[in-house]
């Protein structure tokens, strides 16, 4: 109990001292801590808590790419987890129906890394 007491003294008074040397509070919060952010002067978003330099995804437009990213990935993933459990079911006896599901697969992996890719070049283009 007294040690979270500390704690939570140390906290505000590390949020005191940036607000004090004027760093700007953000509405952004810590993905360590839960702390609020602050951006400095030279413009680095970090966390006075725990010491965390984020990086903030900017505009709505961006979060979007990020998000579609994230969705994107976690697809493949499932994709691949599909194909390896057709692979493992399928065993030694490939026969037509599995061969073209794993096709099927396949295809579907390539497009989402093709769609991947396309992201990937928007995100650099815009920075
Ligand atoms: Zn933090």
């Amino acid at each position: 109990m007294e040690k979270r007491d500390a704690n939570q003294n140390e906290r505000s008074r590390k949020l005191a001292e940036a607000l004090l040397k004027g760093w700007k509070m953000l509405p952004d919060t810590c993905p360590i801590c839960d702390s609020p952010l602050f951006e400095t002067p030279s413009g680095e978003v970090l966390c006075v808590v725990c010491g965390t330099k984020v990086i903030l995804v900017e505009s709505d437009e961006e979060a979007k790419l990020e998000e579609h990213r994230l969705a994107l990935d976690k697809m493949l993933g499932d994709l691949v987890r599909h194909l390896e459990r057709e692979l493992y079911e399928a065993g030694e006896s490939l026969d037509e129906g599995s061969l073209r599901r794993i096709n099927m697969l396949l295809d579907a992996i390539r497009k989402a890394l093709i769609i991947r890719r396309n992201l990937a070049r928007q995100e650099r283009t815009r920075s």
